[in-house]
């Protein structure tokens, strides 16, 4: 015999049952069939909603039972032809009556009990076996419908009713012993209780019924048929990635189920793992995708089979220096935990025995708080051990596997995942069978934990990066353009699936829930919302995705603020901005600690030199081991372009403007010439090789005038270069009378730096140094007699672009 189950969705309309006739017409069959079903998806739901609404005595229950008369109604004209349809109706309709009657009476009462809400509950299955019985004899399938409530027998635990197998067996072998017909359509998840009343076995129970019964004849086959094709690696509505799992044994499928994975209702695997009856699972709309084999023992391809999380968990801790080499404290804990029905999860005790922690679900909390204080109470009194300590808001991640026991740094491997993405561990528990690790975090971070858990183990083909991206003017949009031209080597290459999840510019800001087209993103941000940086921050954060990355294209004061805020809830920082490397020291520090405790990257290559390789470099040497002896560098694209320029014949004046007209100064061009920018950048390198600096430390040995260095305006600033005119082209003689050039150049050494105007001879690196490009001379113990040179464009919105890519790239690969 053979017994297929099929779920809520696989009856939920009348496409669907009618999908349910062809595949049970289709079958090679071996003997009787039983088929058991669910309830049409959400009719359940429903019902509960109108006991509920009826036993507070409101009316709206009327509402739910229309909405249930016309689901079934609706099925049933589609169904059959015309001339049989009202016979149908007319017999559903008198089911519904007694239903609506009974709600009735509930609302009359004004009160609920839990053996009503079950008769309630069981009109779901009742209407959905008979239809899909009917359908299937008018496709001229040899059927009868059989009332489950005649074959399973439970006790009263309304609700979550308990079987009992001894007569539960007897009813069913001998009913479809002796049964003439060969296709029994029984409804799932109902049953009767010793005193003849309708009991329910849990939600998502049909499964077990249909186990049951499977059991009791020795099927050959338990066949579950559901929406999705198998057990996957993970739930599919929260991890995209996730994949069916073809072959698992009971005891990985029992694990994955108890820890949440909704496919298959957690006692469905005993009964049928005690006759070693195979349990199939099925998507009911692909029927040719293989599903699912749950058997003795599967083939693995991975050491972990799949991930489960479970929701809304509380952890209990017993704690005191009281219970330490005193026996009997965990046996007291969980008699008294038993006698409350608290249904424990996760166990773990530290080996001091100093604490005891359990994992519940929340609906336990209060009652288990009360009655371990009261167990305990002359301890608590005695200080001997401290009132239980409860902390909520918490779930249960599990990964499973029966393989994992073969394979080393299984647990390393899911804490570092967890760690990387600053996702904080409450409680690990791992059983020495070693087929489960489970881990309690944050509520929070579920989402986030199970896709980065299942990226690290599922050699996932791709890894989602998720940006969030403020200022979108040249260089960001150079930036988004880039990303755009790359997405699909990044994909084939490098396995990285890079969305931009926000975009914001000084007005406006938009969030996209599966990224934002790169080819097409400015109408979406023009109509977006207003531009806060709060409610930004707040979005990204409240967001909680995995592998966030944060980019800063601004030169804002403002949005610098919040690396902090991201970093401290593991998102990481990519920017262009200089303004948080170059303010006071303690706050640079400060974000780098940051970085490291929370596990993100904080990048700022393009501080320094655009998107030449200054700072890696820097830090490559520093990390080999390296010891910088000096540095000396050319990191001011304008100034270049004005002393390269500023040649026999022109102003300094014309040539200023010249560079301002380019687009290659400062609007104010006094940020460039007075030698600010130049010195935020040597103090970064500064810091960066190790040495405590500030901004203040600098020496600026400036070749502006004071007149204009502090000119009131732009304007007057131009007039005094005028004024001045003559400083400037001595300056430049005196340069042209050695056969020199004049550089800005930035130095540091001896943990000193100072910037200033210096002539260069033909014989120095500087001196060839073109249009706006940056250059900068390491010198190191490695790189003693030669420095190491990097040299090239050090400005423009492609080149800034192109390093923010590369730091964006170098955090999603870590
Ligand atoms: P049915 O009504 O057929 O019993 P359920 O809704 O009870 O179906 O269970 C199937 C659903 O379980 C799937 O649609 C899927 O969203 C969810 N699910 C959760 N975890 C998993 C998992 N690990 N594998 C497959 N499905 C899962
Ligand atoms: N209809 C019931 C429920 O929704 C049982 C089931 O579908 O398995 O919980
Ligand atoms: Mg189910």
């Amino acid at each position: 015999m053979q017994v297929l189950k099929f779920g809520g969705t696989s009856c939920g309309s009348a496409k669907a049952i009618e999908q349910v006739c062809q595949i049970v017409q289709s079958y090679q069959k071996k003997g009787k069939m039983i088929i058991v079903v669910s309830a049409m998806s959400g009719i359940t739901d429903k019902l509960i909603a109108c006991g509920k609404l009826a036993g507070q005595g409101n009316d709206a229950y009327k509402q739910q039972l229309q909405e249930i008369e016309h689901k079934h109604f609706e099925a049933i004209r589609q169904l059959f032809p015309i001339t049989i349809q009202s016979g149908l109706i007319s017999q559903v309709k008198k089911q519904l009556n007694n239903l609506e009657n009974l709600c009735d009476g509930i609302f009359q009462v004004g009160e609920l009990s839990r053996r009503s809400l079950d008769k309630i509950m069981s009109y779901g299955e009742l209407l959905s076996s008979w239809m899909i019985a009917e359908k299937m004899k008018q496709v001229g399938l040899h059927a009868a419908w059989k009332d489950s409530r005649e074959l399973i027998v439970t006790d009263n635990n309304f609700g979550n009713a308990q079987v009992d197998f001894e007569s539960t067996n007897d009813h069913i072998t001998a009913y479809f012993q002796h049964a003439p017909e060969e296709y029994f359509v029984c409804p799932g998840f109902i049953a009767q209780s010793f005193q003849q009343e309708t009991t329910t076995l849990g939600r998502g129970g049909s499964d077990y019924s249909a186990a049951i019964m499977a059991a009791a004849v020795d099927a050959n086959v338990l066949e579950i048929w559901t929406d999705v094709s198998g057990m996957m690696t993970a739930d599919p509505r929260i991890v995209s990635q996730a994949i069916p799992i073809p072959h698992i044994s009971y005891e990985e499928a029992m694990e994955l189920s108890h820890f949440g994975a909704k496919v298959i209702y957690p006692p469905t695997i005993q009964p049928v793992m005690d006759r070693r009856i195979p349990i199939w699972i099925k998507n009911t709309f692909a029927p040719n995708d293989y599903g699912t084999l749950i058997k003795d023992n599967g083939e693995k391809t991975y050491p972990v089979t799949g991930i489960s999380g479970i929701q809304n968990i509380a952890l209990l801790t017993l704690e005191g220096s009281g219970m330490v080499g005193i026996p009997g404290f965990s046996k007291r804990l969980f008699e008294s935990l038993h006698r409350e029905k608290v249904n424990v999860i996760l166990i773990t005790q530290s080996s001091s025995e100093h604490s005891i922690t359990v994992g519940i679900h929340e609906t336990d909390m209060l009652k288990a708080k009360a009655v371990v204080d009261s167990t305990f109470a002359q301890e608590i009194h005695d200080k001997k051990i401290e009132p239980l300590i409860v902390e909520k808001d918490l779930s249960i991640v599990a990964v499973v596997g029966d393989n994992m026991k073969n394979h080393h740094n299984m647990s390393g491997r899911l804490f570092g995942a967890l760690g990387r993405n600053a996702i904080n561990i409450r409680a690990i528990a791992q059983g020495s069978t070693e087929k489960n690790i489970s881990t309690v975090i944050s509520k929070h971070d579920v989402k986030k934990a199970l896709n980065v858990i299942h990226e690290a183990f599922f050699s996932a083909p791709t890894k989602q990066v998720n940006l969030f991206v403020v200022g979108v003017g040249n260089v960001g949009g150079k930036l988004l353009e880039q990303l755009d031209q790359q997405k699909a080597f990044l994909q084939n290459e490098l396995g990285l699936n890079i969305r931009v999840m926000a975009v914001a510019n000084s007005k406006n800001m938009v969030f996209s829930e599966n990224g934002l087209p790169l080819d097409n993103w400015q109408p979406a941000l023009q109509s977006g919302e207003e531009m806060s940086m709060q409610a930004f921050a707040e979005k990204i954060i409240s967001q909680n995705l995995r592998n966030s990355v944060f980019v800063d294209n601004t030169a804002s004061a403002a949005v610098a603020s919040t690396y902090a805020l991201f970093l401290q809830n593991g998102i990481s920082v990519v920017t262009c901005n200089k303004i948080a490397c170059a303010s006071e020291y303690a706050s640079y520090k400060s974000l780098k600690e940051l970085a490291r405790k929370y596990n993100a990257s904080f990048m700022f290559e393009t501080n320094v030199g655009a998107g030449l390789p200054v700072i890696n470099t820097l830090n490559d040497m520093i990390r080999s081991g390296d010891k910088i002896h000096s540095i000396e560098a050319v990191l001011s694209g304008s100034l270049n372009f004005v002393f390269n320029h500023f040649v026999e014949g022109q102003s300094f004046r014309s040539v200023v403007q010249a560079a301002q007209d380019e687009g290659y100064t400062e609007p104010d061009p006094r940020i460039d010439l007075s030698g600010t920018d130049v010195m935020r950048k040597i103090l970064i390198l500064a810091r960066e090789s190790g040495t405590v600096m500030e901004i203040e430390d600098i020496t600026n040995n400036g070749f502006l005038p004071d007149e204009a260095l502090n000119a009131p305006s732009v304007a007057e600033f131009y007039n005094q270069l005028d004024v001045h005119a003559e400083h400037f082209n001595n300056l430049r003689r005196a340069a042209d009378a050695e056969g020199k050039k004049l550089k800005f150049v930035a130095s540091f050494k001896d943990g000193k730096a100072a910037v200033g105007l210096q002539s260069v001879g033909p014989d120095h690196p500087f001196y060839q140094l073109e249009g706006k490009d940056n250059i900068v001379l390491y010198k190191s113990n490695r790189y003693a007699a030669q420095p190491l040179i990097v040299k090239g464009a050090g400005a423009g919105a492609d080149v800034t672009a192109s390093g923010i890519f590369a730091d964006i790239i170098k955090t999603a690969s870590l």
